[in-house]
């Protein structure tokens, strides 16, 4: 229930994930081997091909720090977006293929064992002729159970059941941390059950929606025909669908409403919750989750449940059967037949754009990774993290966490108290590098070469019985929420903890052979925006031990939205395309880390090139000055081509502003960027000092 895959409401509401759109990587470029001379070969650092030197830095930085790799390095028929996370994903993916080869190669490694394991679920997955051949027989059982609903006991009883194997019906339930105390776990449910990103898609009119919504509609009636309907019958059965998924959409919140982790903490007695929703049977479904020991639940959404409970009551089982059916079909489709698998790609490419589907192994080895990620990231960490960069790392973070310290110290417009107690935060907080410290334990999870409709299916249960044990045990500090080979971090409030791991810590954004310029422009970035999570408009909402708790006096607090407000306008008023303009108040959190982390990281890289250069000079490389490295690095991390289908999408749905803005965006209020450029006021790139943003 609780990977970050699945994750849904609960990652919007409380883990920064924080790469934005996911890579999905192609054919690579190997780094060349580096040599100490003052011109960096390409593979390390910066490639000096890429920039297009016919466009003024102080114009347009986007274009000038990556122009000519954004002319050359179109996005593939099966992607919708690229980017170098993408290259350093074909690099990863390369080697990851090879790591699962060898294991399902491997028809000897110990019953039980993490390799066996891996190896069978990676050639059950592979083994398309023999999933072919099985058609929808694997998932009879389940189908069986849906069809063999009665009444609305028995329906209950199905829901809870497929809750179980986190099929996402209705709504999501799961055990985390309580947000209000850090010290112990907590039954959370938040709003759900929608196919549809969210709940604008079942609303809005404009003509792209329409396109999503009819490949919505075939998609319901393909998987229903696929699976026997009449072309009447399945008509039938996705206007159901569509009825139901509505009413839930009518009463679930909007991503930026989503964004309030008061407003989404609402807690309430399992017998008060049996009251208010007695259609839903708080009771019976904890009990059916093995989650019975609750007194206390966090309902993210009340009205929401409110609703949930009305669909219980007024429709009819049959409908209510329906709906279950279609997302039992829906989240299976990835492990049927090859039709199933295509009517899902058919409906992703109105979202995405996306000209073709992914290769095979790329998909399988995506799901084997959710799904046994620490079992064979165990692997990948041997061959692509030593305990020298993790060292290198961990200098890193300090450093950034010191120069942090500094800027609360000398902050200007903070009082003394709220300091206080930001440098209690920044002291207590957690980092984790490259992978975890205690791997986590799948000696009860059964994987046979059998089924992979099968193994998908035992792992969800085994996931959600996990994390259902949670409740009542002491915090488990070490649990990580991405696998080791993840090109991505994140900030986790109520654990107060960065997590970076060792997939991020790579050529071309992490090089232990690169200058320090490189380094803290592209991964020390990310370490910065992670860490300053910690104080964005969500973030500094919870304290050093992770609490919900109001730790700001009113007029600092005052002071921070009113300076936050003048980064959410600069948002608002980006607009990549005709008539779509980016949500400031959506992307509010992640660009405050992006201009708090590349502020902070600064400070950090002046400290480091002073202990190693002195007052001395500092060697240009390329031309350039560590400064100019530094910002070249970062936009070098985020440039991105992008489909309109996805950045229509990315810009509805997702927290994190477009490749482009997170470039520029926090630049344009820099004095740092002007000063080494040499640009003058006037120029794009410079705001009038009036219109800046200064927070940090
Ligand atoms: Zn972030």
């Amino acid at each position: 229930m609780k990977n970050l895959a699945s994750l849904g409401v609960a990652a919007a509401l409380t883990l920064a994930n924080c790469a934005g759109t996911k890579p999905a990587p192609v054919a690579s470029t190997a780094p060349a081997a580096p040599a100490p001379t003052e011109s960096y070969p390409k593979g390390v650092g910066l490639d000096m091909a890429d920039l297009d030197r016919t466009v003024n830095p102080c114009d347009d930085f986007f274009q000038f720090s990556g122009g000519n790799w954004l002319r050359n390095n179109p996005v593939p028929g099966y992607a919708s977006s690229w980017g170098p996370r993408n290259l350093l994903g074909n690099r990863t993916q390369d080697l990851l293929r090879k790591i699962l080869e060898d294991a399902a190669a491997n028809r000897n490694a110990p019953p039980g064992s993490n390799l066996q394991k891996v190896g069978d679920f990676y050639a059950a997955a592979m083994d398309t002729a023999a999933i072919d051949r099985a058609g929808l027989a694997p998932l009879k059982p389940e189908l069986d159970r849906v069809a063999a609903v009665r009444d609305a006991a028995a329906l209950r009883a199905e829901i809870i059941h497929l809750q179980d194997l986190d099929f996402g019906v209705l709504f999501r339930i799961g055990v985390d941390v309580d947000e209000k105390n850090t010290s112990q776990y907590v039954v959370q449910m938040n709003q759900g059950g929608l196919t549809l990103p969210n709940r604008e898609f079942y609303f809005k009119t404009d003509a792209r929606t329409e396109k999503v919504k009819t490949a919505y509609r075939a998609y319901l009636q393909e998987l229903f025909r696929l699976q026997g309907a009449a072309p009447a019958v399945a008509q039938l059965d996705a206007a159901t669908v569509e009825r139901i998924e509505t009413r839930l959409a009518k009463a679930s919140r909007t991503p930026v409403e989503l964004r309030d982790p008061q407003a989404n903490y609402n807690q309430m007695t399992v017998a008060a919750a049996q009251k208010r929703y007695p259609a839903l049977d708080v009771k019976g479904l904890l009990a059916g989750l093995q989650l019975g020991k609750a007194q206390e639940i966090i309902i993210g959404q009340p009205a929401f449940f409110d609703e949930v409970n009305a669909v219980l009551k007024t429709e009819s089982t049959p409908d209510l059967k329906t709906y279950l059916r279609w997302h039992l079909l829906r989240g299976a489709a990835a492990a049927l037949p090859t039709p199933f698998a295509e009517a899902s790609f058919r409906y992703n490419q109105a979202l995405t754009g996306a000209k073709q589907q992914a290769s095979r192994w790329k998909r399988m080895q995506a799901v084997t990774d959710q799904t046994l990620g620490e079992a064979f990231g165990q692997l990948y960490v041997d061959q692509a993290f030593s305990p020298e960069a993790k060292a290198k790392a961990l200098e890193m973070v300090n450093n950034i966490k010191a120069s942090m310290a500094e800027h609360i110290q000398t902050n200007t417009w903070m009082s003394a108290p709220t300091k206080a107690e930001a440098l209690k935060k920044l002291n207590a907080l957690r980092v984790k590098i490259g992978y975890p410290d205690v791997w986590k334990d799948y000696s009860t999870l059964k994987i046979t070469r059998e089924s992979y409709l099968k193994n998908v299916l035992a792992a969800r249960q085994w996931e959600s019985r996990r994390e259902a044990a949670h409740l009542g045990q002491p915090i488990d500090r070490n649990e990580w929420g991405m696998t080791p080979p993840t090109i991505n971090a994140y900030y986790n409030p109520p654990m107060n903890e960065i997590v970076f791991p060792a997939g991020y810590l790579q050529p071309p954004f992490f090089d232990p052979k690169a200058d320090d310029a490189i380094n803290y422009g592209a991964i020390g970035g990310v370490m910065g925006h992670e860490m300053t999570h910690g104080f964005d408009d969500q973030g500094r909402q919870y304290d050093s031990e992770g609490n919900l708790r109001d730790w700001w006096t009113p007029a600092d607090a005052a002071e921070f939205t009113k300076r936050a407000a003048v980064v959410g306008r600069q948002y608002d008023a980006f607009s990549p395309l005709d008539s779509v303009h980016v949500n400031g108040q959506l992307t509010m959190g992640e660009n405050l880390a992006d201009f708090a982390g590349l502020t902070v990281v600064y400070g950090a890289l002046q400290k480091q090139l002073q202990q190693r250069y002195g007052n001395g000079p500092r060697p240009k490389f390329d031309g350039f000055t560590p400064e100019q490295r530094y910002f070249l690095s970062w936009a070098q991390l985020r440039r991105q081509n992008i489909r309109p289908e996805a950045l229509r999408q990315q810009i509805a749905t997702d927290p994190h502003s477009p490749g482009q803005y997170r470039t520029i965006g926090p630049l344009m209020n820099m004095p740092q960027f002007q000063a080494a450029f040499g640009c003058k006021e006037g120029d794009k790139m410079i705001r009038p000092a009036a219109q800046r943003a200064v927070i940090w």
